[in-house]
């Protein structure tokens, strides 16, 4: 991934970008075009699922930016986001997130539990956590908080509690209504859309499950009768319980193609981003059912390509996938903003093990919003979309050290040590204070932890203590002699050269004298280029150990 000419990519919502050099600036202009009511409402939304994760967030941070350049010119935004929640549990998830977005296996919560639950509303599932109302609440609230982690005020909506309340009562009222209308419509989209069919999925109130079979329709009463039959949900077959009854019109749900146009009816929605499946599924019917069944224009939409993560496609089940907890572990949270300021309309790969390639794109970034970079479509994007993308634009530019060099930190402990080595390397100015200080190293906890999770060429520690070895004669001298260099002052590059020499001029592998000082300074057979390493640290330190007296 790159941040490579960022601006000079295609249009999304509209086409006419060719003018901005912030993709939201040209969705604003869209959205501004239809002369909205303030506040302008954008929304997202989302089925729960096994773990929130950050493929979840992708349209909350790109409704952000849209919110963030409105809002910078004078508008009133709510950003709102639905917990598809009414929607029902097709299957056992395999993974789960716990309440502080960690992911765990089903066999650490009562999965029993959801297994009984199969086929009901999300909101009518116990919290396997036991801490929220339901597993809906659950999820939400993970999601709330991931939002909130990355600087962002989402207000959530429950489907369940904006059917519960009656808020949908009109559209489901106005969709029964138009139950032939609705048909007609349908059947351009999909094959089940028969005479019989009626766009309304009332909850069983024998067994708790969503159920499709309705033999009438009282529209004064805003009540259906319905019989609990099978019901296939997607490949899944909801098995009925043969109940017959009536359900109010508050006590079940659209399906989706439907309540999607809804959602946009009774939340007044301006603008809503969504990824590639909808828009060639539901996003044409929705049009459809917007226009000729609910007579309301559809917001202005945007679509999304999806990233991919380490080059797969993110998949709860098959565990290609990062939360944003776990992410913020290894990145700034601009900088994961700044992954969703790129243009959504070119697929990226967000690559873990290359995490250090986006930082430094991130830097550049920061560094063309500050003075300027010789890439005059890099600079163009940062002046536009940096100041969304960081919480506040400080006045002086933030002293960032480079990833990789923060992960080199990372291998050694001492706090000190690591500001006197960035000090040495020149990436703290002799004038900075503690807080501008601080602020620079705290890169180097999260480098470190990509270190230790990737298990890369920068996961090692340095041993504070000497380790126990039991070199012979020859290393022994090889290791004094490279003493004797250190000592003279060299830099790292001389030192790793050597290494080479004195292995040969005391008759031993280089290899073998590598290994000799991986087991000194790591307590391990391998470990970084180790000359660079050396040069790096306190020069006294390095003597003493290559002489085993500390
Ligand atoms: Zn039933």
């Amino acid at each position: 991934m790159s941040a490579d000419d960022p601006a000079a990519e295609t249009a999304t919502a509209g086409e006419n970008d060719d003018h901005h050099d912030f993709w939201a600036e040209a969705v604003a202009d869209e959205i501004l075009a239809r002369n909205p009511d303030d506040p302008i409402v954008i929304k997202g939304g989302v089925s729960p699922s096994g773990v929130a994760h950050l493929g979840n967030v992708n349209e909350i941070m790109r409704g952000s930016f849209v919110a963030e350049v409105l809002r910078s010119r004078g508008h009133e935004v709510r950003q709102v986001f639905t917990s598809d929640d009414r929607d029902p549990l097709r299957k056992l998830p395999r993974k789960l997130a716990d309440p502080d977005g960690q992911i765990v296996g089903l066999g650490d919560v009562d999965a029993g539990a959801l297994g009984r639950n199969l086929g009901k509303p999300y909101t009518d599932i116990p919290d396997p956590f036991g801490e929220r109302d339901s597993y809906a609440a659950h999820f939400a609230a993970l999601l709330e908080a991931d939002a909130d982690r990355l600087g962002v005020n989402i207000e959530m909506y429950s489907n369940t509690a904006l059917y519960a309340d009656g808020t949908f009562d009109p559209v489901v009222k106005r969709v029964l209504e138009r139950a032939d209308t609705a048909r007609e419509v349908l059947s351009e989209y999909q094959a089940k859309a028969d005479d019989e069919y009626v766009p309304f999925n009332p909850i069983c109130a024998e067994c708790g499950k969503l159920t499709e079979t309705i033999r009438s329709i009282d529209l004064d009463a805003e009540t259906v009768d319905y019989v609990c039959t099978d019901m296939e949900v997607g490949d899944e077959t909801i098995d009925g319980c043969g109940h017959e009854g009536t359900a109010t019109f508050r006590e079940g749900k659209l399906p989706w193609r439907f309540e999607w146009p809804g959602q946009w009816q009774v939340l007044d929605v301006d603008f809503e981003p969504f990824g590639k499946d909808h828009a060639e599924g539901s996003w044409p019917s929705g049009i459809d059912i917007a226009e000729n069944v609910l007579d309301i224009e559809p917001p202005v939409p945007m679509v999304y390509e999806w990233f991919t993560l380490n080059g797969e496609v993110l998949s709860s089940s098959a565990g290609n996938i990062v939360t944003v907890p776990e992410l913020l572990e290894l990145l700034e949270p601009e900088v994961i903003r700044y992954f969703f300021a790129l243009h959504p309309k070119k697929a990226r790969d967000l690559d873990l093990s290359r995490l250090d390639q986006l930082v430094d794109d991130f830097d550049r970034f920061e560094d063309a919003y500050y003075e300027g970079v010789d890439d005059e479509s890099v600079t163009a994007f940062a002046e536009a979309a940096y100041p969304h993308v960081v919480d506040e634009v400080a006045d002086e530019q933030p002293i960032r050290l480079p990833y990789t060099f923060a992960a080199v930190l990372g291998m050694v402990d001492d706090p000190a040590l690591r500001e006197k080595l960035a000090r040495d390397e020149g990436h703290i100015p002799d004038d900075a204070d503690d807080a501008t200080v601080d602020a620079a190293l705290a890169r180097v906890e999260r480098a470190r932890s990509w270190a230790e999770r990737m298990d890369n060429a920068y996961n090692y520690r340095l041993q504070a203590e000497l380790p126990d070895t039991d070199f012979d004669d020859a290393t022994t001298d090889a290791l004094d002699a490279l003493a004797e260099v250190v000592a003279a002052d060299h830099d790292g590059e001389t030192i790793q050269s050597e290494v080479y020499d004195i292995a040969r001029d005391h008759d031993i592998e280089p290899g073998d004298l590598f290994a000799a000082g991986y087991r000194l300074f790591f307590d391990e057979t391998q470990g970084p280029r180790l000359g660079e390493f050396l040069g790096d640290l306190e020069q006294e330190f390095v003597v003493d150990r290559l002489r085993r007296e500390r």
